[in-house]
């Protein structure tokens, strides 16, 4: 298995349950649900993303011949050699397209806690230690096939979900996630102000207590 991996670099968790932890961020390349060129945005599945995933020129981005090589790779940015905080996010892009049990294993024996964020439609391997799924409306109902996990997080207000949609899936028993979060859509297209959709998000939190608010704290606090 060769790995295509746009990014790797060493921040805060800025989002959900670990929000202001320290992690490498992983980042994959490609995804199932757009392309990432700009000019096939439109008649995506999903529409709002605002990720850099295509190709493998980022910060130490590259082609990874081995699990090894990029379990390495991603301890190489860990501060210090403590195991027992280590924590990487695996991201994309969709980073189930290429997450195997090989890398699962290599990161273990590297001592990392596993997160993967995952917009819901490749099923999950077992041995991730936190999985967040994150389904996108144009998805929903046909390819979401992840529906357990640690945080099932919501864009929101998100086209093609309604607000009884989220009611749903606060109480449905189909969804077993331990965590349900909102997150307010930065809206890169539209033009929506990110307040009002904050401001949405509160509320629907304050409408159904099932909901808690995710903030983009790294967008906040202007970290990567
Ligand atoms: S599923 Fe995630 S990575 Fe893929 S296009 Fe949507 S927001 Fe971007």
């Amino acid at each position: 298995m060769t790995y295509s991996v746009k990014e790797i670099f060493y921040t805060l968790q800025g989002e959900g349950g670990n929000a202001g932890r320290p992690a490498v961020f992983c980042r994959f390349s490609g995804c199932n649900l757009w392309t990432g060129r700009e000019q096939d945005r439109a008649s995506a599945v999903c529409q709002f993303c605002d990720t850099e995933f295509v190709g493998t020129d980022g910060t130490l981005g590259g082609k990874f011949s081995t699990a090894e090589a990029l379990a390495l790779k991603i301890t190489s940015l860990w501060p210090n050699s403590d195991k027992s905080n280590r924590f990487v996010v695996l991201t994309g892009g969709e980073p189930l397209l290429q997450v195997d049990e090989m890398l699962l294993e290599a990161l273990h024996a590297q001592g990392f806690t596993i997160a993967v964020e995952s917009n819901g439609t490749v099923k999950a391997l077992k041995g991730i230690d936190w999985l967040c799924i994150s389904p996108k409306a144009g998805a929903a109902g046909v390819d979401w096939v992840q529906k357990s996990g640690d945080e099932l997080k919501i864009v929101w207000p998100q086209v093609g979900f309604t607000k009884a949609d989220l009611d749903h899936f606060a109480n449905s028993a189909e969804l077993q996630f331990d965590n349900k979060y909102i997150s307010p859509l930065d809206d890169i297209t539209n033009n929506i102000l990110h307040k009002d959709n904050i401001k949405a998000c509160i509320q629907m939190c304050l409408d159904n207590p099932a909901w808690k608010l995710s903030l983009q704290t790294h967008k906040i606090t202007g970290i990567r």
